[in-house]
């Protein structure tokens, strides 16, 4: 089996078993498994719950121990806001693979989902189901 294929269902294993939300995390780590992934290899995208500005950060730019906190599925808090200088208030969110929206899925969240933060499995922009995508794209 090619190695690239071999990624690929790894990738899609943890998808179905640990929720996207780890599982874009795992993949951002992992090496390449499409094109997209190259683009996006070892960055995190996440949205503030206050002011919702969208980053990406690479995951050096990470505070110690913040990936390997999520990987164990501790409850973690966000990360300060660069823009509102709000506290704790980022959180890793997911980029639609069909329309680029950024929203928050249940998985984003290790604790409790904050107060007034809406997730959704599907993009509300445009209803595509980020897994669904991938799933469907597969060769
Ligand atoms: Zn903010
Ligand atoms: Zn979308």
């Amino acid at each position: 089996m090619p190695k690239s294929l071999q990624y690929l269902l790894a990738g899609l294993a943890a998808a179905v078993g640990l929720g996207w939300g780890v599982w874009s995390i795992v993949s951002s780590l992992s090496p390449p498994m499409s094109p997209d992934h190259l683009a996006t290899r070892n960055k995190m995208h996440f949205q503030c719950i206050a002011c919702g500005a969208a980053m990406e950060l690479h995951v050096s730019q990470l505070p110690e121990g913040y990936l390997a906190a999520r990987m164990r599925q501790e409850p973690q808090d966000g990360l300060d806001c660069p823009k509102c200088g709000k506290k704790k208030t980022c959180h890793p969110d997911i980029r639609c693979p069909n329309c680029g929206a950024h929203f928050f899925s249940p998985e984003c969240f290790t604790g409790d989902v904050p107060e007034g933060v809406k997730v959704s499995q599907t993009c509300p922009a445009c209803g595509t189901h980020p897994v669904e995508y991938y799933r469907n794209r597969r060769p």
